[in-house]
């Protein structure tokens, strides 16, 4: 039975990370997938920009009359002279790689490399789709590998067009080697593939001239004939990666890593069905979904536990309460016979009355205690101090049963001043639990943080006022240092006066004994966040504190005067508002403790 409970427990604590895992996954995959369509669509508009920005050149060109010229006699020397200068201008003005004049056949009659090695002139580009666009269509776009050059660019064709026809054709080719430098230098995995899933630029070096899925028979022969790539073998990458816009998922190595899932933002962009895409590894992500499954899974085992832990307590309050209710039955029959005594008898019943009360109360302050705690979420919490606060509360509990048996069996042999002696003993017990009641209680308060932007000034002038009594009392000095003007952390105001009182208290008990009884309470901005520092002129913290300073119960305090609680609340209400909490020794010797909290700007 205790076996199948303990499976049953863990699959409901499984169940209970998943779900949250789930969550956490997809809102930090959605905002992921946000940035990452930002960070392409910047990709996307310079593309375009570099794209369009020759669009109108070959038109131009077309117009020129020295071009027109030699389209009408070929031969003739001067006017080839002319052209080719003429090309030769606009490739040094307008920045781009070549541009060339091809006749109705698709050769080259004149070019901006007319005479430098790699000439074009005399060559035929007749199997090249930009020029039978262009002569079909009127305009000509193509990407590719030059087939006299070998160096790759982007190809625009405008005819020529006269009286007598279509006689030739304007080309410029422009080059995208600064935007594949900057996407190499990006820091980002992107990769620009053509209508056939070939990737042509990308910032992925290993990716250059692989195609997304293996080619088909036909995209391969229309690929040789127009010699787009040249004859490189075009190999198919292994990562599952599809043309199409949009946002797709893949499993892929990046910067030579270990296979990971990664988020794929497609788009498409320019005029032949390229497709430009984005890829963010998502390890981060999941690594964050995991651990918030892990906790919730941690937290439901808390929650589990503290509800077995909830049931073994009712079973031993209701003995309490049994005891209690006997106590107070043997307390009425005494009752008679101890009126007729003395007047100073009859107040001695009285007070007794009130401890069975007290006592009473005391139990149903615990109850609602765990019950507002476990409504508040508190689980954790709670779970944590369980072992604590079992110990502080039966130590009380058990002394309270023998005291109170001892009194009624006391009042059974009429020695009144003994009974007297007990009640106070029990009164004592009383008021610890009370304490550690109380301290608890400071969890259940209320549902969730109220996170606002609270100046620190303020919060540190409103904790200062409640220390005030102390340190006058002790004469010590605090030196105030709150920080730029207007400066705010983003805090749950009372949690955070809260944090600032146990602080200050622990300083102050901490000079209380010293000859220099000085305070520092400073805060200043510290990467991005707000840095808070209490230190103090005290002995400081020798390792065997500063190892369990945070533990729940943990003092060194004479009983009575400190449960230990003070900052194992405190770091809970820390960690409550997404900041942390640090002890160390400062270099002049007292205890320093460091808060990091959230900035609060409005
Ligand atoms: P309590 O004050 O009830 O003992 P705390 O959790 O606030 O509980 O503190 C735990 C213990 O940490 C203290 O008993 C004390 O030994 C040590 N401590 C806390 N603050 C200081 C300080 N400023 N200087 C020296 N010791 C400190």
């Amino acid at each position: 039975m205790a076996v199948l409970l303990a499976a049953l427990g863990l699959a409901v604590c499984g169940l209970a990370g998943w779900g949250p895992r789930q969550l956490v996954l997809a809102r930090q995959l959605g905002t992921l997938g946000g940035e990452t369509q930002r960070h392409l669509e910047f990709y996307r508009l310079s593309l375009e920009s570099v794209l369009a920005k020759n669009e109108s050149l070959p038109r131009i060109i077309t117009l020129e009359a020295r071009l027109r010229d030699l389209l009408a006699r070929p031969r003739d020397p001067a006017r080839l002279a002319e052209a080719n200068g003429y090309l030769k201008e606009i490739r040094r003005t307008a920045g781009i790689s070549e541009t060339f004049l091809l006749d109705r056949e698709g050769l080259t009659l004149a070019s901006s490399n007319a005479g430098e090695p790699g000439s074009f002139v005399g060559r035929s580009y007749a199997y090249r789709p930009y020029y039978t666009e262009a002569m079909a269509s009127g305009f000509g776009r193509f990407y590719g590998i030059g087939a006299t050059t070998w160096i790759p660019g982007y190809f625009l064709t405008a005819p020529i067009d006269t009286a007598a026809g279509r006689v030739g054709a304007a080309v410029v080719k422009v080059s995208l080697d600064d935007f594949e430098a900057a996407l190499l230098t990006s820091g980002d995995a992107v990769l620009l593939a053509d209508a056939s899933g070939v990737v042509f630029l990308t910032s992925v070096r290993d990716w250059k001239y692989r195609t997304l899925q293996p080619l088909d028979a036909a995209t391969r022969e229309a690929l040789r004939q127009s010699h787009q790539y040249h004859d490189l073998e075009l190999k198919a990458l292994d990562t599952g990666l599809r043309l199409g816009p949009g946002t797709s998922s893949a499993r892929v190595s990046l910067a030579g890593g270990r296979p990971q899932d990664v988020l794929v933002q497609s788009s498409p962009v320019g005029h032949l069905g390229w497709h430009l895409m984005l890829l963010k590894g998502t390890r981060q992500e999941r690594q964050s979904a995991l651990l918030a499954g892990i906790a919730a899974a941690f937290a439901t085992a808390f929650l589990l536990s503290l509800a077995t832990y909830g049931r073994l307590n009712r079973k031993r309050f209701r003995e309490r309460r049994e005891a209690a209710a006997a106590l107070r039955r043997a307390h009425e029959d005494l009752e008679h016979r101890i009126a007729e005594r003395t007047s100073h008898l009859v107040e001695t019943n009285a007070s007794l009355e009130d401890r069975v009360e007290a006592l009473k109360r005391t139990e149903a302050i615990l109850r609602e205690t765990r019950d507002d705690a476990v409504q508040a979420g508190k689980l954790v919490v709670l779970g944590q101090m369980s072992a604590g606060i079992s110990h502080e509360i039966n130590q009380p509990l058990t002394a309270l049963h023998t005291f109170t048996d001892n009194a009624s069996a006391l009042l059974d042999r009429g020695r009144l001043p003994e009974v007297k002696e007990n009640l106070g003993l029990i009164r004592e017990m009383a008021d610890r639990m009370e304490h550690i009641v109380r301290e608890i209680k400071t969890f259940a308060r209320r549902s969730s943080a109220e996170l606002r932007a609270t100046p620190v000034e303020a919060a540190f002038h409103q904790a200062l006022m409640l220390v005030e009594p102390r340190r006058r009392g002790l004469g010590a000095e605090i030196v105030l240092r709150p920080g730029p003007p207007g400066l705010k952390v983003l805090v749950d105001p009372l949690r955070f006066e809260q944090v600032l009182l146990n602080l200050l208290r622990n300083a102050l008990d901490a000079v209380a004994e010293r000859e220099d009884r000085r305070l520092t309470l400073e805060a200043g901005e510290d990467a991005g966040g707000v840095r808070i520092r209490v230190a103090d002129s005290g002995a400081g913290l020798p390792p065997e504190v500063l190892a369990r300073i945070f533990d729940p119960f943990f003092t060194t305090k004479p009983v009575g005067q400190g449960l230990g609680l003070g900052l194992a609340i405190s770091r809970m209400i820390m960690e409550e508002l997404g900041g942390r909490i640090e002890a160390r020794n400062s270099e002049e010797g007292g205890a320093e403790f460091t808060l990091w909290l959230r900035r609060g700007d409005d």
